[in-house]
This record gives C-alpha cells, sequence and structure tokens, in this order.
C-alpha cells in the first residue's frame, strides 16, 4: 500500500492502457474475464478501440491483420490459461506469417504461483515458441518500458509477435501515479540499405538474364514497395509473378502480370530475383522439377537468416525492399536498360497466359447447375469494387478463387498464408473493416469461405453483427471439406448405417444453411443455387452499405479444379499454388 494517500493514484490496468497508447497502438482484440476486463476498460476510455470476440484464436488472428494493414502492431488481450492457449493458434500464424502482434494474457496471482491457482500456466514459457519477446514485467512501474520493448521487437527487423504477461495482482493494485514513467514511443523501424557492391552485382545479373523473373511477396507488400516495384516492372519491362498475398503490390491487370502462367514461369526463368517471398513450400522450395537446375536468385530480405535457405542465392540483398528496389532503380537510371518485349521468353509466357485464362473463362461459362468454383468467381469478380479487401480460405475455394478473383491494391488480400491455416477469415475480416472504418469509410470487404472454412470461426458472425461492419461474406458451399456430397446420395448412404459408422470423414451436413447464422443476428441471409440468385444477392449486398450480409451458394459437391499439368509430378494434393 502507498503511504501517501494524497497522491493519486492509478492501477496496473491503467497503466498497461497508457504504456500501449504512448506506443501508437490504435485496436484491441479480445474477450474479456478474469483479470483482463479492467484493461479493456482502461484501454477504450483512452480511445484505443476494443472490439469483444467470441474466440480468443479468431481475436488473435484479428489483431495480427491489423499489425500486416497498418504496420503498428494490434493487441490481442486473452484471460489466463485456456484463453492464453486458444491465442497460440493465432500467435502461432502471426509469426509464421512475419507479422507484428502484441498478445497480453493476463496470469494467476503470483502469490498463488505454483499452488495450483485458477487456470494456471506457464503462459511466458508457451509463448516463447511463436514470438520474438515472451515476458512479465517485475512490477507495475515496469509495465511502459516491457510494453514499449514488446512492440519495438515487434515492428523492428523481422516482424512478428511479442507476448507480455500481466499476473492478476497487478490489474487493481494502485501505485502512486508519480511512480510510473512512460517511455516515449519508439522510434519507427529503422530502413537498411542493401550492400553497394551487392546492389550493383544483382543489377547486372537482370541485365544479363535471358529469362527472369520478379516474384513479389507479402514482404513487399508489408514494405510498402509498391510505387518502387511498380517503376521497376515497368521501367525495365519485367514479367512479375505476384504470391498470394503479393497479390495487389500490383496490380493483377498490369500487363506484365503473368500469375496466369505460374508454372511455366517458374520452371523455365534463369534469373528470379525474390522481393520479400521464401522458398518455402509455397514457392517449391526453389527446386527442380518446379525451376531450372541452375536458375540465378537474387534475394531481397529483411533477415539475414533467411538468405540462402534452401538453395544457395547468386546475391543476396539484406535490407529493406523498398530501399533496395529503389537502389536497384538507380542502377537502371545511371545504365537504363530494358528486357526486349520481343523476346521468345516474353512470347512464351504471354501465350500460356492466354491459354490458362481461356481454359477458366471455358469452366466458368459452363451452364450446369449446380456451379462449378469457377462460375462462382467469374460472377463475383465482375461485382467486387476494386478497393474492397479480399479475405478468403478453404481450400479449393481460396486456391481456385485467388486466380480470378484480382487485387488492384496492396495490403488487400488476406489468407490462409504461410501456416495454411483454416478459421482465419472472419478474425481478418473483421480487423479490415475496422481499419477500412477509420481510414476510409465507405469501403467494403468480401470474405469467401469454404463451408468448411467458416465452421472454424463462424460465431464472430455475432461480432460483425454487434459492431455493424457491412462485410459481405461469401460461403461458397460443396457439403464438406475438399467435397461432399449432395443431399439425396447422403439420405442413400444413411441407409447402410448410422452416420458416425458410414459417413466419410470429409463429409459435412448437406444443404446447410449457414446464411441463418447471419440472419440469427440481424444481417442479411442469402441461399442461392444459380448464377442469376448469386448475381442478385451480391448486388444487393454491395447496395446495402449499412448491414453484413451472408450469401450461401450452393456448388457441386464433387466440383474441382481444372486439371492441372501433372508431367511436374510434385505430389501436393492439398494447396497446390498454380
Ligand atoms: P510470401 O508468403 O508472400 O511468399 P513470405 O511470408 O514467405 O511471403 O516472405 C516474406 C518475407 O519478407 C520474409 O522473409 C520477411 O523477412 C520479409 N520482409 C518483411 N518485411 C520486409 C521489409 N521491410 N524488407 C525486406 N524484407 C521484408
Ligand atoms: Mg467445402
Amino acid at each position: 500500500e502507498n503511504s501517501d494517500r494524497s497522491e493519486k493514484q492509478v492501477s496496473g490496468a491503467e497503466v498497461i492502457a497508457q504504456a500501449l497508447k504512448t506506443q501508437d497502438v490504435a485496436y484491441m482484440f479480445g474477450i474479456v474475464g478474469i483479470p483482463v476486463t479492467e484493461i479493456a476498460v482502461a484501454a477504450q476510455k483512452l480511445g484505443i478501440t476494443y472490439v469483444g470476440m467470441r474466440n480468443e484464436q479468431a481475436a488473435c488472428y484479428a489483431a495480427s491483420a491489423i499489425g500486416y494493414l497498418t504496420g503498428r502492431p494490434g493487441v490481442c488481450l486473452v484471460v489466463s490459461g485456456p484463453g492464453l492457449i486458444h491465442a497460440l493458434g493465432g500467435m502461432a500464424n502471426a509469426n509464421m506469417n512475419c507479422w507484428p502482434l502484441i498478445l497480453i494474457g493476463g496470469s494467476s496471482e503470483r502469490r498463488q504461483e505454483t499452488m495450483g491457482a485458477f487456470q494456471e500456466f506457464p503462459q511466458v514459457e508457451a509463448c516463447r515458441l511463436y514470438s520474438k519477446f515472451s515476458a512479465r514485467p517485475s512490477s507495475i512501474e515496469c509495465i511502459p518500458s516491457i510494453i514499449e520493448k514488446a512492440v519495438r521487437s515487434s515492428i523492428y527487423g523481422r516482424p512478428g509477435p511479442c507476448y507480455v504477461d500481466i499476473p492478476a495482482d497487478f490489474v487493481n493494485f494502485q501505485v502512486n501515479v508519480n511512480s510510473v514513467k512512460y517511455v516515449e514511443c519508439c522510434m519507427p523501424p529503422p530502413v537498411s540499405m542493401g550492400e553497394t557492391s551487392a546492389v550493383y552485382i544483382a543489377a547486372s545479373v537482370i541485365r544479363n538474364a535471358r529469362q527472369p523473373l520478379l516474384i513479389i511477396g507479402k514482404g513487399a507488400a508489408y514494405a510498402h514497395a509498391e510505387e518502387a516495384l511498380r517503376k521497376l516492372v515497368e521501367q525495365c519491362k519485367l514479367p512479375f509473378l505476384p504470391t498470394p498475398m503479393g497479390k495487389g503490390v500490383i496490380p493483377d491487370n498490369h500487363p506484365n502480370c503473368v500469375a496466369a502462367a505460374r508454372s511455366r514461369a517458374l520452371q523455365f526463368a534463369d534469373v528470379i530475383v525474390l522481393f520479400g517471398a521464401r522458398l518455402n513450400w509455397i514457392l517449391h522450395f526453389g527446386l527442380p522439377p518446379r525451376y531450372q537446375p541452375d536458375v540465378k536468385f537474387i534475394q531481397v530480405d529483411i533477415c539475414a537468416e533467411e538468405l540462402g535457405n534452401n538453395v544457395k542465392p547468386a546475391v543476396i540483398l539484406l535490407g529493406d525492399i523498398n530501399a533496395i528496389t529503389k537502389q536497384l532503380l538507380e542502377q537502371f537510371d545511371k545504365t537504363p536498360w530494358q528486357y526486349p518485349p520481343e523476346s521468345s521468353w516474353w512470347q512464351t509466357l504471354r501465350e500460356k497466359v492466354k491459354i490458362n485464362e481461356a481454359a477458366s473463362k471455358e469452366l466458368a461459362s459452363q451452364k450446369s447447375l449446380p456451379m462449378n468454383y469457377y462460375t462462382v468467381f467469374y460472377h463475383v469478380q465482375e461485382q467486387l469494387p476494386r478497393d474492397c479487401f479480399v479475405v478468403s480460405e478453404g481450400a479449393n475455394t481460396m486456391d481456385i478463387g485467388r486466380t480470378v478473383i484480382q487485387n488492384y491494391l496492396p495490403r488487400h488480400r488476406l489468407d490462409a498464408g504461410t501456416f495454411g491455416t483454416m478459421g482465419v477469415g472472419l478474425g481478418f475480416a473483421i480487423a479490415a473493416a475496422i481499419v477500412a472504418k477509420d481510414r476510409n469509410p465507405g469501403q467494403r470487404v468480401i470474405c469467401v469461405e469454404g463451408d468448411s472454412a467458416f465452421g472454424f470461426s463462424g460465431m464472430e458472425v455475432e461480432t460483425i453483427c454487434r459492431y455493424n461492419l457491412p462485410i459481405i461474406l461469401l460461403v461458397v458451399n460443396n457439403n464438406g471439406i475438399y467435397q461432399g456430397f449432395d443431399a439425396d446420395s447422403w439420405k442413400e448412404m444413411l441407409k447402410f448405417g448410422d452416420s458416425t459408422a458410414v459417413a466419410p470423414p470429409f463429409c459435412l451436413l448437406p444443404n446447410s444453411h449457414y446464411e441463418q447464422v447471419m440472419t440469427a443476428f440481424g444481417g442479411k441471409g442469402y441461399f442461392v443455387q444459380t448464377p442469376e440468385e448469386l448475381q442478385k444477392s451480391l448486388k444487393q449486398s454491395l447496395a446495402d452499405t449499412t448491414k453484413p450480409s451472408l450469401i450461401n451458394i450452393m456448388i457441386e459437391p464433387q466440383s474441382s479444379r481444372k486439371t492441372q499439368d501433372t508431367s511436374l509430378g510434385n505430389g501436393e494434393a492439398v494447396h497446390s499454388y498454380e
């Protein structure tokens, strides 16, 4: 207890809120309960937006998307034990995606530690595996410096999550207001440039390429390198390929985008410049048969430990993508150069783009019912506003949707990401809608979900309705995981036994009315089976800027992607980034 009663007191909760505010943290997502409720209340009082979610996992996904979209970490606030454990999924996902995030967990009272306290769990240790920094302040007076360090660590170098543990007895404990010193807001992340000689060599490797390719990853999106990269692409007339979340850094409809010829471009390029994209499973590790055995990689990344993973690069450029792209541009300004637009490489790529686009248009034009994926996505693409956020998850829904649905702006696509996480969609959509509300009112969020993916965080529809976020949820429903049964086959199958005995594990209930989850909370719901119904309901949903809606789109339960070139023999059945 403080002896000086005349001095103003401040609670631990208020100190946390003020420390976050001082570090320019603007958004907090979470679920309150003992012992963190007061922290949420204090944050809200200081003008930090607090969004109450229905599961900590979704709250953590939302907070991590804030970090990617704004460059400043969002906070996920959770209770002790199970609350914290639910959030680990979101933390791991953020870690895999290299997105900044601050997780704040309440924990049991210090004097009960190791005694079997309520929801006691070794939280600081549990978070270490998923974070860049994980700590518990030793006193209330130490909270501001720990929060500053967490925020700073989350955005300096390769971005990532940080954890701050708050024992229950800190939350309501009062200390003398003068005993707490707030650490000034940390400086923006330092910008590091590439080594001059390496930049020079990189430029000359590009100049000498016969079949060059730029790959633009979500690191480039995070780095806000859109302007510089576009200049590089246009000035040097180079083909580029976005990764899933690299889509939109340069618009998908740019004439130099070779996304529709992805496999071909990867397989025959002789020089590949990687701007913030790791050579992991998404890029087939950079190895044959998906690439030439002697392809020269030029790797641009902010993380030194990433350079040289899986391949021996020809050139490594350590630093900020935006700065390094500008350095490359300087080289091409000094000695102008462009890749010949009449080269056979460009011809090959253009031809392949044409063939592949025609193949999906052909599938989209099929009139049979139930609809296939391509028909659905073409109709959706036709109506989408150019500036909307596109959130997407599901297996085929995400993979096929990505090839049809276009992005025109950077950091406007959010999906299952590096970790291939299902259940991220609603949290991401909520984060995007909150950012849109503050920065660009009227901007829409379209969330394209598989029926299985929707199920992971479906109760967040209540959150969407409570805050009246005009998100449009599309559930592309094939009655199952990867695929399902139609209602008749399902009934027929049940004749052979109880559902737990005979239903294949991938099955979900046929013709589930997911749209009623939305109407249950006052939003608009549509159940659609034809292209006309889809067009009409999407039009209505887009016109209504005051309400969320969910369009449940029934598709052929056995529908799948168009047949791929299987000669590559890469044996990946689930997500293949064609
Ligand atoms: P994708 O999934 O789009 O292929 P990844 O998540 O695999 O992208 O790769 C993103 C990379 O970008 C990471 O290796 C990360 O270190 C890097 N990165 C993030 N921010 C920057 C930045 N400002 N400058 C350079 N590299 C960055
Ligand atoms: Mg499905």
